[in-house]
């Protein structure tokens, strides 16, 4: 008798166990089973619905969502949706995700969600946590993969594939010899045919964008057309410099200078070109040279004091490459990853600050264009 009440007892507790832990999931036994989809429209919005099917009364309806990127803290976004009114057995509810409130995502970025719900006795329902790619399928994609690279592209040859991934490569290979710089993490690179394709591909695109990297993802799209290949390999040399950049030297607490940033981007490219040599031998001429310090700050949007901000920033690094060599170019972007501010980096790897800095370049500068 007493064995026969403890099995009861053991089997009531087993129901209970069972039960609350099947109303923290979505299994079909509960009294509220929730149902997600997800539908994207890339590059605008991401639609969230969930179908509920209910007992009992909902009063708290939420969807988590994580993007997955680098970032030093893991941010789990939380939305309350509303719960129609009056209450039904069946529901649906939904939330889009608009990219052009919040800015967009690059295509392949992965997300992650799960929705919770409670009711009116404070029980939580949640369901499997899943994950989605927001991928641009107005296009049917191939890709190539080498060293780390994938490069994505709807329309050419394998041939004009194969002349873009040796740039890559060579970029990257380029960089370890004169930086020591080196990709930590895989790098995706979506070719569109054209400018114009690129930017309908974004959501905030300005009318010149040709190239946009997302280094917090890995990410570069770019438009190359066959009559700019030229244009476009330096292009896509440019801003893989930026995200190798990115990954060796992201920290919480500091950025790069923007000289530092946008000069191992420049000089990735190979030699300058001569529209932006010109800018830097006439300010030379007339005294006009603008100072490392003041590069350390976003660049002018005046396209002559934009031209010459960049030409100083790659004969910058240029300097600090040639002169001092690829180790402490390396040590400089650790010193840069720990967080540290401009003059202290500069003063542990060289030796001299920022306004150090500037008077030795301009000294080398000036004897280059006025010895
Ligand atoms: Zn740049």
């Amino acid at each position: 008798m007493i064995r026969k009440t403890a099995l009861v007892l053991l089997a009531l507790m087993l129901m209970t166990i069972s039960y609350s832990s099947l109303q923290v999931d979505s299994s079909s036994d509960t009294a509220v089973k929730l149902i997600p989809s997800i539908t994207t429209s890339f590059p605008d919005s991401i639609d969230f619905s969930l179908d509920i099917e209910t007992d009992i009364l909902i009063l708290d309806i939420r969807l988590h969502y994580v993007v997955e990127r680098e970032s030093f803290s893991d941010v789990t976004q939380e939305i309350t949706v509303g719960v129609p009114m009056p209450f039904q057995y069946e529901m649906s509810v939904y939330w889009t995700w608009d990219m052009r409130t919040t800015g967009s995502l690059p295509s392949g970025t992965v997300v992650r969600y799960w929705w919770t719900a409670a009711d009116i006795d404070n029980n939580l329902y949640r369901t499997e946590p899943a994950s989605f790619s927001f991928d641009d399928d107005n296009y049917d994609w191939h890709n190539l993969n080498h060293n780390n690279v994938t490069l994505y592209r709807y329309y050419g040859d394998e041939g004009f594939a194969a002349d873009l991934m040796q740039t890559c490569q060579d970029t990257l290979v380029r960089l370890g010899e004169d930086t020591g710089a080196y990709p930590e993490s895989p790098i995706r690179i979506y070719i569109y045919s054209s400018s114009s394709a690129l930017r309908n591909a974004m959501v905030f695109a300005k009318q010149w964008t040709g190239g946009v990297a997302y280094p917090a993802y890995g990410v570069i799209a770019i438009g190359i057309s066959r009559s700019n290949l030229e244009w476009g390999k330096r292009a896509l040399a440019h801003e893989i410099a930026h995200l190798v950049t990115h990954q060796m030297t992201s920290n919480p607490y500091n950025s790069i200078p923007v000289w530092l940033n946008e000069g191992i981007s420049m000089y990735a490219e190979g030699e300058l070109e001569k529209a932006y040599e010109n800018y830097l031998k006439e300010a030379v001429v007339r005294g006009s040279l603008i100072s490392v310090q003041s590069l350390c700050s976003p660049f002018s949007a005046y396209s002559d004091i934009s031209y010459l901000s960049y030409a100083q920033s790659y004969s910058i690094v240029a300097f600090l490459i040639e002169r001092y060599g690829q180790q402490k170019m390396h040590r400089l972007l650790m010193v840069f990853k720990d967080g540290s501010t401009y003059d202290n980096a500069l003063l542990e790897v060289y030796g001299f600050d920022l306004a150090g800095l500037n008077s030795l370049w301009q000294d080398y500068i000036i004897g280059i264009y006025m010895p």
